[in-house]
């Protein structure tokens, strides 16, 4: 089937869309999916920042890998860019492509395929646009088999995750996502497909992962899978200390063996809070049920205006006795210095627990402020320096709070693959940062220009320090910066470019290459 074109030319931005451009797409793309110029390509505007809206000449909603690989041609000949949008959760405008063409990965066919290599483990072939909700809720309900590695929120997208790492509780034990998949299909950026893994186009393989979509169009992933648990104990502990926090993060995530279950829990994360009744980033938001209070009066005199709480679960059967899973977590938890009497555990399913940050979000929909601008920050700050960014960041420059969860936990360097596209600080542990400010939008709340200066001057102060840190889901609007932020990698970073996009074509929201015409 031809594609469906329904073009116009916005009546205010004839500059940035001519129309011969416009309507040479039509004859250029031949496609089995859909392409839409008007009202639907607004959509493509949007991300979940809320701080950007530039529309594309077209929004497509590509049926195959055919169709994605049809886009990036025309792009190619018609001087114009191309980029995937996975769910558009960027904060950034990082999906966007003005002038140019935007990819609906989710519209793609859907490609699902389980196959089990042993009793406990086995890989999933998924679509570059599948949601993440969507393969767990098939691989645990049609296999009892689940992905190793997760994202907190899990209405992101495969590619998009993949595109730049994939990080939560499990990371420690697994590696983040990048970590966790053998083999991709990718159109790069001359249009051409490649099936790519460690073994076979490797540097392809290596380049897009965690590669900001600067190198290809993730088509089809294969997914490392392990036997789902049915339960997970879920469990908060509090600490007023950050030494004492990050003491027994640091003990957490390093006495795992990804082969021993005994040793270790299944999920490490942590977070700061706010020494408050706010219900959004104070003391209520710590108990995991609503039977659960968080007694003030537990918490030490010399208590700061800034706590901590490290969040742990662990994965058990139905079949499992529930003397020997409290057993396991009690034997777990022995030696932790946290806050007496501070401590809360729910027992949930397998699902329920991964598709935990979906219930939040249907109460902020409610509220607005889902759709309000979020100028989130994302850092991996080194374990030499987690101190002082708490000492200044958490403790002064972010005392009032954000509105919403501040994480802060510990990853291990080791097991992320130094051959992707992601950089790292210098040090085996490091910490995520993740600023997730949920505030209603200005007049109501503070505005986003305030909120992004606030952002400058926390990412000033690492610089100015010293600090061995760096940006996760990076924004960089020159490619001085650009540079700086790859350091000893932008040669690298560049030679995947000149040899995957050589006239930057794909993803141009992230601003790194201007395209090449
Ligand atoms: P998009 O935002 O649409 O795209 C991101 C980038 O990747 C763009 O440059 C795009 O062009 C490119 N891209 C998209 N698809 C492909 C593809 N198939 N092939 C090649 N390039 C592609 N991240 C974590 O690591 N851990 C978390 O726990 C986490 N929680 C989050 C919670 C929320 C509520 C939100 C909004 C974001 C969260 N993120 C988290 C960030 C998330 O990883 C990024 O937003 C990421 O970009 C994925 O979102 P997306 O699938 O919508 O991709």
């Amino acid at each position: 089937m031809i594609a469906y074109l329904e073009c116009f030319v916005q009546e205010n931005d004839t500059e940035s869309q001519p129309y011969d451009v416009v309507s040479g797409l039509g004859g250029a793309l031949d496609l089995e999916g859909t392409i839409d110029c008007g009202d639907g390509a607004k959509q493509a505007a949007k991300d979940f920042g809320g701080m950007n809206s530039l529309a594309p000449l077209a929004f497509v909603r590509p049926a195959g890998t055919g169709d994605v690989a049809s886009v990036v041609r025309v792009a190619a000949n018609l001087n114009l860019t191309a980029a995937a949008r996975g769910n558009g959760h960027s904060i950034n405008g990082q999906a966007m492509a003005v002038r140019g063409l935007v990819l609906d990965m989710p519209a793609m066919e859907d490609h699902f395929r389980v196959v089990r290599t042993s009793n406990d483990s086995g890989y999933a072939d998924v679509s570059g646009g599948a949601l993440w909700e969507d393969v767990l809720k098939r691989c645990v309900r049609d296999y009892r088999m689940a992905p190793r590695s997760w994202t907190d929120y899990l209405s992101l997208t495969v590619g998009g995750t993949l595109s730049n790492a994939g990080v939560s509780g499990q990371a420690f034990r697994y590696g983040p996502q990048t970590s966790n998949v053998t083999e991709l299909e990718v159109v790069t950026g001359k249009g051409e497909t490649f099936v790519c893994s460690k073994a076979e186009n490797s540097e392809l393989f290596f380049s897009v992962l965690g590669g900001l979509g600067q190198f290809g169009i993730i088509t089809r992933a294969r997914v490392l899978l392990q036997q789902a648990p049915d339960m997970v104990r879920w469990i908060r502990l509090v600490y007023t200390e950050f030494d004492a926090f990050t003491r027994d993060a640091e003990s957490l995530v390093t006495r795992c063996h990804e082969s021993s279950d005994d040793d270790s829990f299944d999920y490490v994360e942590g977070f700061a809070f706010m020494n408050s009744d706010n219900p959004a980033d104070g003391l209520p938001s710590v108990p995991l049920h609503p039977d659960q209070i968080f007694d003030p009066t537990r918490l030490p005199e010399e208590a700061g205006s800034v706590l901590y709480c490290l969040e742990l679960a662990r994965h058990y059967r139905n079949s499992d006795h529930p003397s020997i899973v409290d057993m396991g977590v009690t034997r777990l938890l022995d030696g932790l210095a946290f806050v007496e009497g501070l401590e809360f555990q729910v027992d949930l399913g397998y699902e329920e627990f991964l598709l935990r940050v979906k219930q939040a979000e249907e109460h902020a929909k409610a509220s607005g402020i889902w759709d309000s601008p979020h100028p989130w920050l994302n850092l991996f700050v080194s374990k030499s320096d987690i101190a002082d960014f708490d000492r200044v960041v958490f403790k002064k420059i972010l005392k009032d709070g954000i509105g919403g969860p501040m994480l802060v936990y510990p990853l291990l360097r080791s097991k992320w693959d130094a051959r992707t596209s992601v950089v790292l600080p210098d040090s085996e542990i490091f910490y995520i940062v993740a600023l997730l400010r949920f505030t209603p939008a200005y007049p109501k709340g503070p505005s986003f220009e305030s909120l992004v200066a606030q952002n400058q001057e926390i990412v000033q102060y690492c610089t100015k320090k010293g600090f061995d840190f760096k940006l996760y889901l990076p924004h960089y609007r020159s490619q001085e910066e650009w540079k700086r932020h790859f350091g000893n990698q932008w040669s690298r970073f560049v030679e995947r470019k000149t040899c995957f996009d050589p006239t930057a074509i794909l993803s141009p929201g992230q601003k790194i290459f201007p395209r090449i015409i």
